[in-house]
């Protein structure tokens, strides 16, 4: 079974190739992916879609798992993008114990092949699909989820997404708490 590698790996920076139909390695691939999504998700508890980049193979794939099973999407397109964006901590196998804030279209439309070969298309998807499809998307580019993050949040430990606050608000209770202590101290 491959293994997921670490952000950092320069291979998570290439601009992966399209799927070639009659790749012999392919079935391989998607075995691959599947293993890897659902070994990841009985380790950590969370998980729901492998790029085939992370596995360093630089071939346009993706498994998701939403649930019900695996699925594939070879080379997959954007097709259209919602103007509403939203914010969101996103996370990624390739670091789980972190997670940033990142800025995603709240809708899209994807078109792909799956691994028959046949042509399918997720209509302006919901917006917890739209984040994961734009973040495995960027995989299939080269980019990772820290490349999107926006500064104001810093980089974070995953699980104090729910209590963690922007790096603004602790600049400005550190002022505060700043100001007090010096009054404490004058009187
Ligand atoms: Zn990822």
């Amino acid at each position: 079974m491959s293994a997921i590698l670490p952000l950092g790996d320069p291979r998570l920076r290439r601009k992966s190739a399209a799927i070639d139909p009659q790749e012999s390695l392919l079935e391989q691939y998607l075995q691959d992916l599947a293993t890897a999504l659902h070994s990841f998700k009985a380790a950590h508890g969370w998980g729901r879609a492998v790029a085939l980049p992370q596995l360093g193979v630089a071939s346009r794939a993706i498994v998701f798992d939403l649930g019900s099973g695996p699925f594939f999407a070879l080379n997959p397109v954007i097709e259209w993008l919602s103007p509403e964006t939203f914010e969101v901590w996103d996370d990624c196998m390739c670091e789980p114990n972190i997670a940033v804030r990142v800025l995603r279209a709240r809708s899209l439309t994807l078109s792909f092949v799956d691994e028959t070969m046949r042509k399918r298309r997720l209509e302006r998807v919901a917006a917890e699909l739209s984040e994961l499809i734009q973040h495995e998307v960027d995989h299939l580019d080269g980019i990772v989820f820290t490349d999107r993050m926006i500064p104001e949040w810093g980089v974070i430990s995953r699980r104090m997404r729910e209590v963690a606050i922007p790096v603004s608000s602790a600049v400005e209770i550190n002022a505060l708490q700043h100001a007090a202590d010096r009054n404490y101290k004058r009187h």
